[in-house]
């Protein structure tokens, strides 16, 4: 076994990570050694480096993240099957106890009493932006099927399983007109699967043309650019197209507070708002509520994500992969020694995700 490993660490706000070498100690039984071979610059890894919120230091972060198995285990992946070594895997961003109230009465292990989140965690291997991770008892580890590539893979456990444990809870199912606010990674994978799930309209708004184009290669049925258009004369065009019904779904993936208030304005009567995008804290926002009450109006937030979703996100990509160009999210790629070009370049904004090759 590999006795130690590169790792990037993170020392806080305006200090630039430091590649250094750490001891890999014998995984506890229970725990996967596991080989990096991809991990993606996450929203939430730049709010940490830009100050946003706030991380216990020094850690690594990087919690979207693909590998190989390192050594032999016991451990079974989610499905209870038999692990290997050098099974390619990816995994839940979080570990949880499967005891408390929260695993078991409330159905939300995602926020279990003794949660354990990659990629924010002081100490150990426990950060994708490294070459080696161990994870914890209480992961749900998934293989990636064969015909699935790292590429395609590497943001699932963050990204893709967000979205659709927020479209679980929220029940999506019989409606047709959906507007996403936010062209993120987030934004994209919620278009395929709304337009996947048969909705007639699924309209994409952001500030930025190029990450509008990417979501029209992902089922957008239509885009606003709202650096080009205010949001009223968005408001009203998404009425033009439906008649005047207003729309069914609004998901709020970009944590801009002016997405939350154009979902209320922008919903229709019975209309269902699926907040996810504010993960940094004072996140203040006046709404007019009297929009909430008189149009009927459902909210729902949702954090981290049920750990379900992770296999069902798998599933799809694995199934529609033909059909929407998942590789092409991974805007560039940087070896872990230029982690730190590797955040500049994200910060740029344009591209989808930049990626992290140990
Ligand atoms: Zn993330
Ligand atoms: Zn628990």
């Amino acid at each position: 076994m590999q006795k130690s490993t590169l790792v990037a660490q993170f020392h806080g706000h305006g200090k630039p990570f430091e590649i250094c070498e750490q001891t890999i100690a014998t995984p506890d039984p229970g725990s996967v050694l596991v080989k990096i071979s991809l991990a993606t610059i996450c929203g939430s890894d730049l709010h940490t480096v830009s100050g946003r919120r706030s991380a216990p230091t020094p850690c690594i972060l990087g919690h979207e993240i693909v590998g190989e198995v390192a050594a032999p285990t016991a451990v079974r992946d989610a499905y209870g099957q038999a692990l290997h070594e050098g099974d390619r895997v990816t995994w839940s961003i979080m570990a949880w106890c499967g005891k408390c109230q929260f695993c078991t009465d409330r159905n939300l292990p995602q926020k279990c009493e003794r949660l354990f989140k990659y990629g924010h965690a002081r100490n150990g291997l426990s950060g994708g932006f490294a070459e080696y991770i161990h994870l914890q008892p209480g992961t749900s580890i998934y293989r990636v099927p064969d015909c699935v590539t790292d590429a395609e893979a590497v943001p699932l456990n963050c990204a893709f399983a967000t979205i659709l444990s927020g479209l679980e809870v929220i029940d999506v199912s019989a409606e047709k007109f959906a507007v996403v606010q936010g062209a993120g990674m987030l934004g994209i994978y919620a278009a395929c699967y709304l337009r996947e799930q048969g909705y007639q309209i699924v309209a994409v708004v952001d500030p930025v043309a190029e990450r509008l184009q990417i979501a029209e290669r992902f089922g957008a049925t239509h885009t606003f650019n709202l650096s080009e258009m205010p949001a009223n004369l968005v408001g009203q065009a998404l009425q033009d197209l439906t008649n005047g019904h207003g729309m069914d779904l609004a998901v709020e993936v970009s944590g801009a507070s002016a997405a939350f208030t154009n979902s209320l304005d922008w919903l229709g009567v019975g209309g269902s708002c699926l907040t996810l995008g504010f993960v940094y804290p004072h996140a203040d926002v006046t709404v007019d509520a009297h929009k909430i009450v008189t149009k009927c109006l459902t909210i729902r937030g949702n954090h981290n994500y049920h750990p379900s979703a992770l296999g069902t996100a798998i599933k799809f990509v694995e199934e529609k992969r033909e059909r929407y160009p998942f590789k092409e999210l991974i805007g560039a790629v940087y070896p872990l020694k230029e982690i730190n070009a590797a955040f500049d370049r994200a910060m740029q904004g344009d591209l989808i995700r930049v990626a992290i090759n140990p």
